[in-house]
């Protein structure tokens, strides 16, 4: 017999997205179930890097982060054609001036406590199955626990007035609601793997556009260094789906190709790597719509929001579930379910010019010899790296000048490539 419960907000998975909502949700007082089908702590293939707007989050949400050992990074290295800039994060906005380097299984099992701490029902080892739909309306869910986590082993049906979709990329609850994917959009597909490094502690991450295939061509993408502090560095490589696709065996190849080019400053093993890499899809530059119905919002990257100028996922996924937590609250209120369109139109007010112009940036570097040409003038100018650091991790201020330099690398962008999809 299955066990059957009622909740305010459901939440469909406990990755950063999924935990940040239901801890704003909890944290205002809203009854709230997550669901988690792994069982905590569990790996998550990322580059685990925060950047500096992603420690914000985490101030933000009381999360002490300053009192933990985890890894902080002071800057960025970013290296093209033989040449390197390091550039220190902007101490001239709100957020801290420093990212940080965590491993996921611990990040993500940070989150998900303090999602519990704030009164959130959090259930691990339970996956979701299917929605509930009665007269075309989304009522809840139906999961299976597997008795191995928090949640209850067996047949689930959790009831819920306001859901929260979280499951993230290939989001099969999501999908079955009818969300998809705009295959216009470029889609980022990526591989890391740890590996030992004497400069595990070093204060700085680095960045490496001078990926080549086989042939020698450059591609559009990035290979990375993140030290994590632990006698290991993450490193990885990251290329856009629309280059070569969906095949897996390329980002393996290519995976494989980086291992030889790391930059030797990080003396990394690379013989001596702990498990197997892996990999997985990063969908960006939200590209999958609709992002909420009546009564349910879409959050990281179920809703394709990883930032399509560096593949910084964690930071989005984290601001999409506190602005769903929030207008989830506000429509509970109010007793006005169509406050949820607020979701929408927010996002569309962060976001849109700033995704827009990734979007064209993505599709820009797709193009062969265009990435080669960007790198080439980018790193030989100081001023020019600076200001695509500010605008790859969303560090531009919002004065005069900050919005107008996007606009004119905007215009640089849109001048190379025809404006059409
Ligand atoms: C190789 C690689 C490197 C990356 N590097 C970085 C980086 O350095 N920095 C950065 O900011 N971003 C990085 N990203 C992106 C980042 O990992 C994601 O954007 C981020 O994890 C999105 O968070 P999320 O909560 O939306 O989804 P996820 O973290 O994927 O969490 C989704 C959760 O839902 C659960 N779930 C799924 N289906 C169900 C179900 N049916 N029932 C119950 N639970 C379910 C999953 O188990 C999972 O815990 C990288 C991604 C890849 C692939």
């Amino acid at each position: 017999m299955s066990m059957r419960l009622s909740t305010e907000v459901l939440v469909i998975g406990a990755g950063p997205a999924g935990a940040a909502a239901a801890y704003w949700a909890a944290k205002s007082g809203r009854m709230v179930v997550l669901l988690e089908k792994e069982t905590m702590p569990r790996d998550k293939v990322c580059g685990d890097a925060l950047t500096p707007k992603a420690v914000g989050h985490l101030n933000e949400m009381q999360i002490d982060v300053d009192s933990t050992t985890f890894h902080r990074h002071h800057g960025l290295r970013m290296t093209a054609d033989g040449q390197s800039i390091e550039l220190r994060w902007p101490t001239d906005h709100d957020h801290p001036s420093h990212g940080l380097v965590i491993r996921r299984r611990y990040l993500d099992e940070m989150l998900v406590g303090h999602a519990g701490d704030a009164g959130a029902q959090v259930w691990t080892g339970v996956e979701v199955t299917e929605p509930v739909i009665e007269h075309g309306h989304l009522r809840g869910c139906h999961a299976l626990g597997s008795g191995k986590g928090t949640g209850p082993g067996g047949e689930i049906e959790v009831r819920a007035r306001f859901v929260v979709i979280a499951d993230g990329p290939l989001s099969p609850f999501g999908r079955a609601l009818g969300t998809a994917r705009t295959r216009q959009y470029a889609q980022g597909v990526a591989m890391r793997g740890y590996f030992p490094s004497s400069q595990h502690n070093d204060d700085i991450i680095e960045s490496v556009f001078d990926l080549r295939d086989s042939a020698g061509q450059q591609l559009p993408g990035y290979g990375w260094v993140f030290p994590v502090g632990d006698g290991t560095v993450n490193t990885g490589v990251g290329l856009l789906s629309h280059h070569h696709g969906n095949d897996p065996r390329s980002i393996q190849e290519l995976f494989q190709e980086w291992l030889t080019q790391i930059p030797e400053s990080w003396e990394v093993d690379i013989e001596n790597g702990e498990g197997e890499p892996e990999g997985g899809r990063l969908p960006m530059g939200a590209s999958v719509r609709p992002r909420s119905g009546p009564n349910w919002v879409v959050v990281g990257d179920a809703a394709g929001s990883v930032n399509p100028f560096n593949g910084d996922g964690i930071e989005p996924a984290l601001s999409n579930g506190r602005l769903a937590a929030s207008v989830i609250d506000q429509a509970i209120d109010s007793g006005d379910g169509l406050e949820l369109r607020q979701y929408e139109k927010q996002l569309i007010s962060k976001y849109d010019h700033y995704y827009r112009l990734g979007r064209l940036a993505t599709k820009a570097l797709g193009r062969p010899g265009l990435m080669r040409r960007f790198t080439r003038l980018g790193i030989q100018s100081r001023v020019l790296t600076e200001l695509v650091m500010r605008i790859s991790t969303n560090l531009v201020n919002n004065d005069a000048g900050g919005t107008e330099s996007v606009y004119e690398i905007g215009k640089v962008v849109a001048r190379l490539i025809p404006d059409r999809d």
